[in-house]
């Protein structure tokens, strides 16, 4: 897909085609009048060819630094759009809108138990630092498995592309334990926090919906089950009670 087939420039590729034509474009425009122009009015060849470099060479040193300046502002604007603003991770649009291929392996959806509460008790102020230092150590601790993303309020999620399962939840469970084991350093105050997750593997052919509804699934048992605990999804498990919809970030998990 070229940059003139969206609107919005996604990529230093876009970026460098998105300059490539307009400049082309200018070139072409500016060329063409000056040839009508050249021919109507004829002179000598000379004349002709030595105008037609020169407006060559004066679009190109306009139309090159304008387009990329113009372009850079828009791609600036468009990771802005893409990024969490208060833990730095993808936003839920980006998240979800990247995935755009089927070589995603396993979808882990990680919740804050009881976030609620810590907003209650300690105000939103030390929430926020909660969510910023679990984001930073999901990305630390399974960043190089793939796509860490926030997907809403105090709920994160994984992508990722890598084959070794039996690793990917060793380091999930170590995560989980790391965050229940280490009081975050706020401003103010450690706050002690706990994490659930759900986990779906893909074997086959399955969509991502699937895989988000398998993990979502398995985030609703470990929620049920008692929460600050990993759930990995069953093969080819059904849906479940789940009729939440991928793009929804209304849900209530069962209580204590
Ligand atoms: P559970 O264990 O079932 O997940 O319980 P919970 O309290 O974590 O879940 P619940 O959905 O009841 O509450 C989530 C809370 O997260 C409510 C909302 O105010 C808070 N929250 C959502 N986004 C933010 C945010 O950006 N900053 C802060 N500080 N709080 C947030
Ligand atoms: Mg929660
Ligand atoms: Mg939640």
């Amino acid at each position: 897909m070229g940059p003139f087939s969206r609107t919005e420039l996604r990529n230093d590729r876009d970026l460098a085609l998105y300059v490539l034509f307009t400049t082309l474009l200018c070139v072409s425009i500016a060329l063409a009048v000056d040839v009508a122009n050249q021919l109507f009015f004829f002179t000598n060849w000379a004349n002709a060819i030595r105008s037609w470099v020169i407006t060559v060479a004066v679009v190109l040193c306009i139309a090159i630094p304008v387009t990329r300046k113009l372009g850079r502002a828009q791609l600036a604007l468009y990771r802005a759009g893409m990024r969490d603003e208060l833990t730095g991770l993808l936003n839920r649009r980006a998240f979800l809108d990247g995935v755009d291929d089927t070589t995603f392996l396993a979808l882990i959806i990680v919740d804050v138990d009881d976030f609620k509460n810590v907003n209650d008790r300690h105000g939103h102020w030390i929430g926020d630092q909660v969510l910023r230092t679990t984001a930073s150590m999901m990305v630390k601790l399974l960043g190089e498995f793939g796509r860490v993303g926030r997907l809403g309020g105090e709920e994160f999620a994984l992508l990722a592309y890598h084959d070794d399962h039996a690793t990917l939840l060793d380091r999930l469970e170590a995560f989980r334990d790391t965050i229940a084991q280490t009081p975050i350093l706020t401003d103010t105050i450690p706050v002690s926090v706990t994490i659930s997750a759900g986990v779906a593997t893909r074997n086959g052919e399955q969509s991502f919906q699937e895989l988000f509804i398998r993990a979502d699934s398995a985030l609703y048992e470990a929620k049920a089950s008692g929460r600050n605990r990993v759930v990995l999804a069953q093969d080819g498990e059904a849906a479940g009670n789940v009729t939440r919809s991928l793009h929804t970030e209304e849900r209530r998990w069962p209580g204590r």
